[in-house]
């Protein structure tokens, strides 16, 4: 079964203010370094569609979608909230973002695929029920997890966030929400400094130390396996943050390229291993989106990886 790339242009119509590292070069170089690496051509190749108001609204309040709309500007960019800029076009984008981790739930829901990879911003797992922040405005990954567990009755869901800021949104949106089983890495102290502790047993904080390197990340992520393993999911969702990476001036945790290959093939390890369960708790599929990840230079190469180790390229 062919792994899916969902991208679309639109996604670059977001704009941020001049030298901003969330910048739409980034869709681009991730876009080149597929094709440089050739795996562009393994990959079933999908054009995002935007996520409609009923799945948006299935985990952010209608208050927050009515300021977004109502903020956007006719012309130029305008500061909206929280580090978080709003240009004429930023919602479209922002629909495309979260819409195409929804398609990705109907691919592999259909069986079309069983790995997905959504090259797309803004990036989402900052957004809370009610609040844009962090680059972010709509949780597209939530989106996603919400679509599954709502449109197709999942009752099973876990969601890997990597990225190396904690993933306040997603925490917030699923904090009540045993059917989520959430597991987030993150340097800490540092932003967003959200409260991590006294979290219920479904929510996974890994707080990483300043200068943590690959062997110290590996080891602190551990409990993640079992955590699978004792959860079930029926569909595994990513957030793909590459802001660890060391060559990214936005976080002092030095992961390198073989990381992101060695954390993505554990996860499809999981899923291939679910497969000699009973049917209901085997897990259908593994739904990638793009959070953070700034330096453009190294940007493409980590996303490689990250699909070669999911798709087992
Ligand atoms: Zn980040």
């Amino acid at each position: 079964m062919l792994a899916t790339y969902i991208s679309h242009d639109l996604c670059k119509q977001h704009l941020m203010p001049e030298h901003h590292p969330e910048c739409p070069a980034r869709i681009d170089v991730i876009d080149n370094q597929l094709m440089a690496s050739g795996i562009d051509g393994l990959l079933l190749q999908q054009q995002a569609k935007p996520a409609t108001d009923e799945q948006i609204l299935q985990v952010h309040t209608k208050e927050h979608l009515q300021r977004l709309n109502q903020s956007l500007p006719a012309q130029g960019i305008v500061s909206f909230d929280n580090d978080v800029y709003l240009s004429p076009n930023t919602l479209t984008a922002a629909r495309y973002a979260a819409g195409a981790s929804v398609l990705g739930v109907d691919l592999v829901m259909q069986a079309k695929t069983n790995v997905v990879f959504c090259n797309v911003r803004p990036p989402g797992h900052h957004a809370e029920k009610n609040r844009a922040m962090g680059f972010c405005l709509l949780n597209n990954i939530a989106i996603a997890a919400s679509y599954a567990l709502n449109h197709y009755g999942l009752n099973r869901i876990a969601i890997l966030d990597f990225d190396v800021h904690h993933g306040n949104g997603t925490q917030d949106i699923f904090l009540g929400d045993e059917r989520v089983l959430f597991c987030s890495s993150f340097q800490y102290p540092f932003y967003p400094g959200t409260p991590i502790d006294d979290m219920p047993a479904h929510i996974l904080n890994v707080p990483l130390k300043a200068g943590c390197r690959s062997e110290s990340f590996r080891e602190a992520i551990q409990g993640w396996w079992p955590a699978l393993a004792a959860h079930k999911p029926q569909l595994i969702f990513i957030s793909a943050g590459f802001d660890a990476f060391i060559d990214d001036d936005m976080s002092s945790v030095q992961l390198v390229e073989q990381d992101y290959f060695w954390i993505s093939q554990k996860i499809r390890a999981y899923m291939d291993e679910s497969k000699k369960f009973p049917e209901p708790k085997q897990c259908k599929g593994i739904i990638s989106s793009l959070e953070g990840g700034y330096d453009l230079p190294s940007l493409g190469r980590c996303v490689v990886q990250h699909i070669k180790g999911m798709a087992k390229l």
